[in-house]
């Protein structure tokens, strides 16, 4: 019996993992992937993650300096962060959040959940674990969240969530540092979404991702058209596509209803993302910790039910300014149209 069962160990999974085990508490973590294991991301980390963690030098591909924006005519807008930020690949720094942990993930694909009168009972092929409670934290297509039930409540629809698809692209280091430098690249040339550039150290990453109906058809004809484009073409030049990856990405904020009796959902199994720039390695983090502080309350005073959990959880999101991340409509405002995008920049010029 575990006071806790983590479904997912990604940067959710693991951080939630680090307050409760450093809490004394009986946790299992459990993925369905061995470590590390890489997932699809531009890998931009932003200071309040970078000042919050020792993150040590080797797992850093590039220091991020900040944004460089380009609206549909080609103006540029330079964004520079207060601090350093930094650019990862993910199979090292979520590798690294897992080494932090006394209790290493077990591999285990979850597809069962079964909630009994004293205890959850959640597993799948090669293990069954009893628990008081279960996090979701296994990411944007989430088993949690379905087999719990959480699915089929609230709004959470799959029009909210975006579909992002991505190239790798070796380049040598000298060619990055000339044509990118330390800077996320990124490009409102997309309806309902954008594309974007991120440096590694010898490679770039290359991505479109969008929310509209038309441009989650043509994808990948997206990605290849931005790649085409003569002033993209020129920065990547003599570069060769080594890996392609596309997954979802929530785009309208943590979902209306985020636990169930017993369970709990963090990440981007809550939608826990910032709308409109798809970053969500950070609100993975903070809503970790906080469903850890609201866990620790609930086994201390032996409340495990939806309601105990459901007002405590929102009370505390509220708290750290996380529900508010359902209010941002920057999808709508500046994303919808290239003219919006246009005239955006053009403010934010004004005050760069
Ligand atoms: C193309 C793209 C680019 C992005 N770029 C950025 C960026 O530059 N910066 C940023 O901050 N955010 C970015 N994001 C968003 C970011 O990747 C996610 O918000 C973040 O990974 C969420 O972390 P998580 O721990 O909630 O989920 P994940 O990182 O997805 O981890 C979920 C874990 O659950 C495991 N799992 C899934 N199902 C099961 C199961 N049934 N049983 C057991 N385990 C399971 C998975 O193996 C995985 O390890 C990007 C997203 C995409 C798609």
């Amino acid at each position: 019996m575990y006071d806790v069962v983590i479904v997912g160990a990604g940067p959710a999974g693991a951080s939630t993992a680090y307050v409760l085990e450093n809490s004394g508490y009986k946790i299992a973590l459990l993925d369905k992937e061995q470590f590390p294991r890489t997932k699809p991301c531009a890998g931009v980390i932003p200071p309040k993650v970078y000042s919050e963690l020792e993150i040590p030098d080797n797992i850093m591909e590039r220091p991020l300096e900040g944004y460089r924006i380009f609206s549909p005519s080609g103006a540029m807008v330079q964004s520079s962060f207060p601090t350093r930020g930094l650019i990862v690949r993910r199979e090292r720094f979520d590798n690294f959040l897992i080494k932090r942990l006394k209790n290493q993930p077990k591999r285990i694909r979850v597809s069962r959940y079964e909630i009994k009168k004293e205890f959850v009972e959640v597993g799948g092929k090669g293990g069954s674990f009893r628990t008081n409670l279960v996090v979701g934290a296994d990411g944007v297509n989430s088993v949690v969240r379905k087999i719990s039930g959480i699915n089929d409540c609230g709004k959470n629809r799959s029009s909210d969530m975006a579909v992002a698809m991505q190239y790798e692209i070796s380049l040598s280091k000298e060619r990055v540092d000339d044509m990118i430098g330390n800077w996320f690249e990124v490009y409102y040339s997309i309806p309902y979404g954008y594309a974007w550039i991120s440096p590694l150290k010898d490679a770039v990453k290359l991505g479109v991702g969008g929310l509209s109906p038309s441009f989650k058809k043509n994808c990948k004809k997206n990605l290849d058209e931005f790649l085409k484009r003569k002033d993209i073409k020129e920065k990547i030049s003599d570069g060769k596509i080594v890996r392609t990856e596309a997954h979802l990405i929530p785009m309208r904020g943590p979902f209306d209803i985020l636990t169930a009796d017993r369970t709990i959902l963090v990440g981007d199994a809550g939608g826990f993302v910032f709308p409109g720039t798809g970053e969500g390695i950070f609100y993975a983090m903070k809503s970790g910790r906080i469903a850890a502080e609201v866990i620790i309350q609930a086994i201390k005073e032996q409340r495990f039910e939806l309601k105990f959990l459901g007002t405590s959880y929102t009370e505390k999101l509220k708290k750290n300014g996380l529900t508010s991340l359902r209010k941002v409509d920057f999808v709508e405002r500046v994303l919808s149209s290239p003219e919006k995008a246009e005239k955006y920049l053009k403010r934010l010029k004004l005050f760069s």
